[in-house]
């Protein structure tokens, strides 16, 4: 009755079917799934010795500042301390690479690098050399005079429009001021970038992965090869259409998949419901139902939210009420789940042994708007506590959990929003294919 207006107890769509015929599909298209999966026996860092090395490591240092170029998030620098720090307590050199924001019009103060030197060198607890060019003389200049135990850190490769293009000219020049490459920048390795997946041609046995990027590889792989059931994933977020790939793929893999955020309206939309002012992507209804339709067939239950938050406004001091996420009035929009819908993920989430969690569940930035977002981040770190597995997918889920101080309460938080995407959409991911030598797709 996908055309009707829904009512209250249609709006979790349990899938009944023959158990053991769906288990059978799912168990054949997992198997099939994980046919695409780079091989989880990387090659590290931890099978190399750097004494006297120059190890040219591309990082991900880009991180949130604020207007007076304050860190206001760190923790992308604090996971790189640990490859740095291994290269030079054994006697190597380290020239750090990375890129910062989005420099449109090359060089610009706002995206340099420079900010963060101070950060960096107290993380590390040693003194940072900055060169204001990643490529060019003054780069070349303090790259040749870099004493082992040093650290030289690039300005941003994306003042270069050659970066973004994969320009093998400008990964040759980068790749001159080293001697080794390590790939520790998960978030960026969906990315076939100058820095991220053509300078390792340059170097033939010299190449590695640093921990950040072993630590994911890792773990997203114990979701998506191996998951203890029952397996849920929670979908979330503004872009449907950032997501339907993932969610086509969970659909292989998943038990549950829990849909909350601005992604739910569509599919509510979709099946004949009333969204008012909500978010909705009118050209994806169709792929809408061709997920509920491939979830009958495979036996995986999707949650959608029976009730959600509505405000007159998308603003924090707008007036907000309770509402069926199906019957929204024009003028108003949903913008968080609503109690009812808390209370059902919540009791499938604590029934799971692993969890995928990716999007939040409203517009948790808001105060009004974030109950739905906290509770399965509490839910989700209940869960952990009772032996569940639970990943958190980076980006604003990584920037919720932290925001609720459930960090340290879930298995392991995500450097990478869009890179881990990609991978449990089971691409080989440009960064990872180049270390391991393999041709990029
Ligand atoms: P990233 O892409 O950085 O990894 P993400 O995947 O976690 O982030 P996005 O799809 O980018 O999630 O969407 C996050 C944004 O969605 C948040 O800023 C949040 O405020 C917004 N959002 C969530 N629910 C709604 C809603 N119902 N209406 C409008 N916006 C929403």
């Amino acid at each position: 009755m996908l055309n009707s207006k829904l009512k209250n107890p249609d709006l979790v769509f349990v899938v009944q079917q023959d158990e053991q015929a769906a288990n059978t599909i799912r168990f054949l298209a997992a198997l099939q799934h994980c046919a695409n999966f780079v091989p989880s026996d990387m090659i590290t860092i931890d099978q190399f010795s750097f004494a006297g090395e120059k190890a040219l490591i591309r990082v991900d240092f880009n991180v949130p500042m604020d207007a007076g170029f304050n860190i206001t998030d760190d923790s992308r620098m604090k996971a790189a301390i640990p490859t740095i720090n291994k290269i030079l307590n054994e006697g190597g050199a380290v020239i750090l690479m990375s890129h910062l924001g989005r420099p449109k019009e090359g060089p610009t103060d706002k995206y340099s690098l420079k900010h963060i030197v101070n950060h960096l060198s107290a993380l590390l607890g040693r003194p940072v050399q900055f060169a204001d060019d990643c490529i060019g003389e003054t780069a070349v200049q303090k790259s040749v005079a870099l004493a082992a135990g040093e650290v030289l850190l690039l300005e941003n490769l994306r003042f270069y429009k050659q970066e973004e293009k994969g320009d093998r000219e400008f990964a040759q020049k980068l790749a001159s001021l080293g001697t080794f490459y390590v790939n520790d920048a998960f978030g960026t390795a969906h990315r076939a970038h100058a820095s991220t997946a053509i300078m390792a041609e340059f170097f033939p046995g010299k190449r590695a992965f640093g921990y950040v990027m072993a630590r994911e590889v890792e773990n997203a792989d114990k979701v998506m090869r191996a998951p203890q059931r029952p397996f849920t994933a929670i979908v979330g977020g503004a872009k449907v259409s950032d997501k339907i790939l993932i969610v086509e793929n969970l659909l292989n893999v998943a038990d549950h998949i829990l849909i909350g955020g601005g992604m739910a309206y569509t599919f509510f939309k979709a099946m004949g419901g009333v969204i008012g002012n909500s978010l909705c992507e009118d050209e994806r209804l169709s792929t809408c139902l061709d997920i509920m339709a491939k979830a009958k067939e495979k036996g995986v239950k999707i949650h959608l939210p029976m009730d959600s938050t509505i405000a007159d406004k998308f603003a924090g001091d707008a007036t907000s009420i309770n509402c069926e996420s199906n019957g929204i009035p024009t003028g108003w929009m949903g913008l968080d789940i609503g109690d009812k819908a808390c209370y059902d993920f919540r009791e499938v989430l604590l029934k799971s042994k692993t969890i995928l969690w990716n999007g939040p569940m409203g517009v948790f930035e808001m105060e009004k708007f974030e109950k739905g977002t906290r509770t399965v981040a509490e839910a989700v770190a209940e869960a952990t506590r009772n032996g569940a597995f639970s990943l958190i997918g980076g980006g604003d889920s990584a920037a919720a959990v932290h925001k609720f101080g459930f960090d340290s309460q879930v298995s392991y938080v995500s450097t990478g929003g869009g890179a881990l995407l990609e991978y449990f959409e089971g691409k080989t991911l440009p960064g990872i294919a180049a270390v391991l030598g393999q041709p990029l797709a």
